[in-house]
């Protein structure tokens, strides 16, 4: 995996977005190397960019918004989990609206859609995001850590209900076992905090058809779970959509306990600021002509010196 890829064509897909419950349509497109992810408002004038970069993060209630100024994209973990979670490194994300689509509430649909297209390779060399030593953040009965090794996700969650109270889950990120482990869990949300949501013009598409809702003591979809951990391997699905904020693919093992994508994102911040705690690393290529200095990566902006 030493060179950075591309989808091999674009793809398009339609749904309703969560929170407004309004249609809305995407497109993926490839781009060059060293573009990174990047989001385009297609219904504003100029067509305003934002990177994938933690440093654009708007909000972190409920789901990840990026944004600057007008150009705001809520609900983008899902696709940044699919496309990282299966390798793209660099993609413009054609959008018409403020909110992604939800879809079946998993990363599934993107990541078929991405694989049915096929990835491309291009001439330049990934850069990694290298873990050298430990890091970890802890606060009010929630932890996450990071530590050299190979990539690999533990998450454990711990939810007073009889259908999840504790799960732990652990796997080796690869494409194969993103598709098959990790993608197709879905979002879950509890039917009282889903009633208040409504009550307050929110989760207006929200659905039986794009998470799973909880009452007391189980779950109402008719179809019930996908797996009996699928709150678990969401969590997952959640941490490796904005680790892929980073704007780089990470290498280091990965534990969480009991977080949220706000503190998924602080505990990004605080890695970023422990300079000794990690590297950038560009695998050796035979062609010395394709290996530059990464600080010139746009896809890095934003990271301290
Ligand atoms: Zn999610």
């Amino acid at each position: 995996m030493i060179w950075q890829k591309t989808l091999a064509r674009p793809v398009t897909v339609s749904g309703i977005g969560l929170h407004r419950g309004e249609p809305v349509t995407l497109t993926v497109f490839p781009a060059a190397a060293n573009t990174g992810i990047r989001f385009v408002r297609e219904d504003l004038p100029g067509r305003p960019q934002v990177p994938a970069h933690y440093s654009r993060v708007l909000s972190t209630a409920r789901a990840t918004t990026l944004g600057e100024g007008e150009a705001v994209f809520s609900t983008v973990e899902h696709l940044l989990a699919a496309l990282h979670g299966v390798g793209v490194d660099n993609a413009l994300v054609q959008v018409e609206g403020p909110e992604l689509p939800i879809l079946d509430g998993s990363a599934l649909p993107f990541t078929e859609l991405i694989l049915e297209a096929g990835l491309r390779s291009l001439p330049w060399p990934r850069t990694y995001f290298m873990v050298q030593r430990p890091v970890e953040l802890r606060d009010n009965g929630s932890w996450m850590r990071v530590s050299p090794g190979r990539l690999s996700i533990t998450y454990s969650i711990d939810f007073p209900h009889p259908l999840i109270r504790r799960q732990r889950y652990s796997v080796s990120l690869a494409t194969e076992t993103f598709r098959r482990e990790i993608a197709p869990a879905r979002t879950f949300g509890f039917l009282k905090e889903v009633q208040y949501l409504q009550s307050q013009g929110l989760a207006l598409g929200g659905s039986l058809d794009n998470a799973l809702v909880l009452d007391d003591t189980g779950v109402l979809n008719p179809g019930g779970l996908r797996f009996s951990e699928e709150f678990v391997r969401h969590k997952i699905l959640d941490v490796v959509g904005d680790l892929a904020l980073l704007g780089l693919p990470l290498v280091g093992r990965v534990e969480v306990s009991r977080g949220s994508h706000d503190f998924h994102l602080r505990f990004i911040r605080h890695l970023m600021a422990q300079r000794q705690a990690w590297r950038l690393w560009v695998p050796a290529t035979h062609n010395r002509e394709v290996r530059r200095p990464v600080a010139a990566m746009p896809a890095f902006q934003g990271a301290p010196a």
